[in-house]
């Protein structure tokens, strides 16, 4: 998945570019920039690439979460539906915006599953947040047809899965919203950086106003610019969307790169008796950024986990247990520890998940391991990966 693997020439060339007009805001500052717009450059990029109507950057991948919530109006005591597997970035997101964070369960996808998603809606859901966890999708057809029932918005969480696709559409292009980070350890990293995706004309302006105080961008002089509504500061700055520009121009590369790589690895488990791969939705196509496989019981995944570390097979992540990306260790938010005094409607509405059944996750979730492929290795280590891959699985 990280593209920091291989930043180079072309990333530095970008920044370079900035660094000589001095200029590091994508806002203003017209004469001295010499025809640099770094932010622009990326986000038309990024519309070709995703072919959406708009793009806007920003500064991460959770304030493309937030912008993105936000823009299409999403607020105080909304209800998002998003999976027990996911990044913090995706409940943060909500609680930003004063929305109520409801945790629905993932299937053999590894993402939500579309029959959980029916039973978590209320009157108050505005939003389902599918998150294409580890480079491949949830069933868009279904929770879109979910979604189009109840009048809800589909936000697609693509931070993981860039460059994936689900019939025929870029991952990120097939709901209302799509989101992207650009931190350093995704597919293509800017640094610190995000992008939401939309061909919303309404959500888009929205949220070029809403990501830079409310500014609403007219005319020529930024100190005379209304604001038609409150905003908050989620830009990104011009060295950051530099280096995405040369990233993005990568991008398939280093997909062919984690497909050929993915390729070799898949083959080698494939036919072990008891091993199963994640199941990817018939539409779907992932972006190879993780090889994830079901072992026969959560007994044995513990076991194998164990023993792929030991033999010095690195990058092997047992999710069950993990502090980031599984409702199982999220006790800041099953409990609502925060800094400061919460709205009313999160401490009102928030479902109490220190006693909700969140059985079938860990049924799929206690079995599975996912290993990270990374677009540098050589041929000869990812040959040697598969054969160490396949003789401790068949061991355990
Ligand atoms: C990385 C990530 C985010 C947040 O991105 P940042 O740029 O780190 O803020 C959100 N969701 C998922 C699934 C992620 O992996």
């Amino acid at each position: 998945m990280p593209g920091f693997e291989l930043i180079g020439d072309s990333e530095r060339k970008e920044v370079q570019k900035v660094l000589d007009t001095g200029v590091l805001m994508r806002y203003g500052f017209d004469g001295m920039r010499k025809g640099h717009w770094k932010a622009i450059e990326l986000e038309k990029a990024l519309s070709k690439r995703m072919q959406t109507k708009y793009t806007q950057v920003v500064s991460s991948g959770t304030a493309a979460l937030t912008v993105a919530m936000a823009s299409a109006g999403v607020g105080a005591g909304d209800e998002v539906i998003l999976p027990t597997f996911t990044f913090v970035a995706s409940f943060e997101s909500v609680l930003a915006l004063g929305a109520v964070p409801v945790l629905a369960d993932i299937d053999d996808t590894l993402t939500l599953d579309p029959e959980a998603v029916k039973k978590a809606i209320t009157a108050r859901t505005r939003v389902i947040m599918p998150v294409h966890m580890c480079g491949s999708m949830a069933d868009l057809e279904a929770l879109k047809a979910i979604a189009d029932a109840h009048d809800i918005l589909l936000v697609e969480d693509a931070c993981q899965a860039i460059g994936g696709s689900f019939d025929g559409k870029p991952l990120g292009s097939y709901g209302d919203l799509g989101c992207f980070s650009f931190d350093y350890v995704k597919t293509i990293t800017c640094g610190e950086g995000g992008a939401l995706i939309t061909n919303n004309e309404t959500y888009y302006k929205n949220a070029d106003h809403y990501s830079d105080h409310g500014h609403d961008h007219i005319g020529k002089d930024r100190g005379a610019e209304k604001h038609p509504f409150l905003g908050y500061n989620y830009r990104i700055s011009e060295l950051n969307a530099a280096v995405g520009v040369a990233q993005l121009k990568r991008l398939d590369d280093f997909l062919g790169l984690q497909e050929k790589h993915y390729g070799i690895l898949e083959e080698a488990i494939r036919d072990i008796p008891g091993v199963t791969l994640r199941r990817v939705p018939a539409k779907g196509i992932q972006n190879y950024s993780f090889l994830s496989f079901f072992m026969p019981d959560e007994g044995i995944a513990k076991k194998a986990h164990k023993a792929l570390s030991e033999a010095g097979v690195d990058g092997c992540f047992y999710w069950y247990d993990n502090n980031w990306h599984y409702h199982r260790e999220w006790q800041h938010l099953k409990k609502l520890i925060t800094l400061g005094k919460l709205n009313r409607e999160v401490q009102e509405q928030l479902p109490d998940y220190e006693t909700q059944d969140f059985s079938k996750s860990d049924h799929w979730m206690g079995r599975t391991i996912s290993m990270l492929i990374k677009i540098g290795w050589t041929e000869d280590e990812v040959n040697a990966r598969a054969a160490r891959l396949s003789e401790v699985l068949s061991a355990v």
